[in-house]
């Protein structure tokens, strides 16, 4: 291909003076410009390559521009773009057909939303009128989207600046690295975490307690995988107190832990399931509910107070179908566990056995983060200001990074090679063996 570096000044240009950003001071911004991709890399105009550890935002679990989603898309779109939510569509019922069969028995049904975050907010309204509750418990550590409730059910900084819908309030999860309990090992860290949140539920009064809201596996707040018994723990307290449970999978679901649904892996079975992401790798943007068969039965005869034009849009349904054959079809969530124990793990505790500056590597599948401390007795985090050379020097050297805080998250698509995660170590590897010397 004839590279055109003229087109990434371009965008850059046009960036720079009309587009807003996310989460974002808009002046001090200097985004990579992307032009195009395949499976885990990505490359700009100009015809520069990156391997793509991120993911984009830990979304492209298949890859990108996998051809048998892109040709289900095309196919849609010759034959119907659009179509109101009231309409029964073909191929929507094949979407919501396709995502219960990787649920547990007893979850028929499927509320499709835009993305993560109405996900989450359609799934606290539900919980809400199941129950004839208010509040909503979720952890500190946890993003939740930028929508009313959703921002607020959210834990991290997010949520300060966004206070103003009702009835949040918030508890520690287990961190067995950064432990609030004072804990020794991980099942003593899952146990006070346990009690810590019955008094939580004890002191928020649980006859005003809607729902626990959970990330299974929370992602952007460390990739904190639980300890053996929580979740157990947490759906037996919910049982007790007659709480919905509602866990989001929209960043840990659909591959990206190794497992169709990260909660698969621990022996618990939700209430609500929400949904976003890998559902579809977010090559048309789309999200979603999947509702146990008790709570969908009390919208039987009463009316669900909800909804949304593009709910089920016909661009986002095919290309769930297509991208939930082909994982089927190519073995690509049996390759992301695989990748997990033979390679990713592996590699990233040879780099934790050679690197002081590195603190704890933790993850399964393709949903790993490595924690950087500048001291490993205190275990005080790396500043920012070296996450920032970091995270450049990784860029430098052609590895597209997910950097957070004091951690890089190593989320690779679900397709990604041997070969490919070989590379990413030895650039993870240079770039901290610099920041050790610096
Ligand atoms: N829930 C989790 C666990 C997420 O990681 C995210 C996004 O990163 C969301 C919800 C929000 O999803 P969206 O950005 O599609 O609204």
């Amino acid at each position: 291909d004839t590279p055109h570096p003229e087109l990434d000044v371009r965008a850059r240009e046009l960036d720079r003076a009309h587009v807003f950003h996310s989460w974002s001071a808009q002046a001090l911004l200097d985004p990579p410009v992307l032009a195009g991709g395949l499976g885990s890399t990505v490359w700009d105009h100009a015809g520069n390559r990156w391997l793509d550890f991120s993911s984009q935002l830990v979304n492209v679990n298949i890859g990108h521009q996998h051809p048998a989603v892109v040709k289900a898309i095309h196919e849609q779109a010759d034959l119907l773009t659009t179509v109101a939510p009231s309409t029964a569509a073909l191929v929507r019922g094949e979407a919501a057909r396709r995502i219960t069969a990787h649920a547990p028995s007893g979850f028929s049904k499927v509320f499709f939303t835009n993305g993560g975050a109405d996900a989450n907010e359609n799934a606290i309204r539900m919980a809400r009128l199941h129950t004839g509750r208010d509040k909503v418990l979720s952890t500190y550590r946890s993003y939740h989207g930028n929508t009313g409730a959703a921002i607020v059910a959210t834990g991290d900084w997010r949520r300060i600046p966004n206070e103003y819908a009702y009835g949040h309030a918030h508890f520690f999860g287990p961190y067995p690295y950064r432990s609030e309990f004072w804990s020794d090992s991980p099942e003593q860290e899952a146990e006070r975490a346990l009690r810590h949140l019955e008094r939580v539920i004890q002191s928020e009064g649980p006859a005003g307690i809607a729902a626990i809201l959970l990330e299974t596996v929370p992602g952007t707040a460390g990739i904190l995988v639980p300890p053996p018994g929580y979740l157990a723990g947490v759906r037996a307290l919910a049982d007790r107190y007659d709480i919905v449970l509602i866990l989001d999978e929209v960043m840990a679901g659909f591959g990206r832990t190794g497992r169709w649904f990260a909660f698969d892996g621990y022996d618990v079975v939700p209430d609500l399931i929400t949904f976003a992401k890998g559902v579809n790798s977010g090559y048309v943007p789309v999200g979603g509910v999947i509702l146990s068969d008790d709570i969908a039965a009390d919208f039987d005869e009463t009316v669900f107070p909800g909804g949304l034009t593009y709910s089920g849009h016909p661009l986002a349904m095919a290309s769930i179908v297509g991208s939930i054959d082909a994982m089927e079809a190519e073995g690509i969530v049996e390759n992301a566990h695989r990748i997990g124990v033979d390679a990713i793990g592996p590699g990233l505790r040879d780099l934790e056995s050679r690197h002081p500056l590195i603190g704890e590597v933790r993850g399964e599948g393709v949903f790993w983060a490595i924690e950087l401390v500048s001291d490993r007795a205190s275990r005080a985090p790396l500043s920012a200001g070296a996450m920032g050379q970091i995270k450049k020097g990784l860029f430098t050297r052609g590895l597209l990074p997910f950097v957070q805080d004091n951690r890089i998250h190593v989320v690779p698509p679900c397709v990604v090679t041997a070969d490919e995660v070989g590379r990413a170590l030895s650039i993870y590897d240079d770039v901290l063996a610099v920041a050790e010397r610096g």
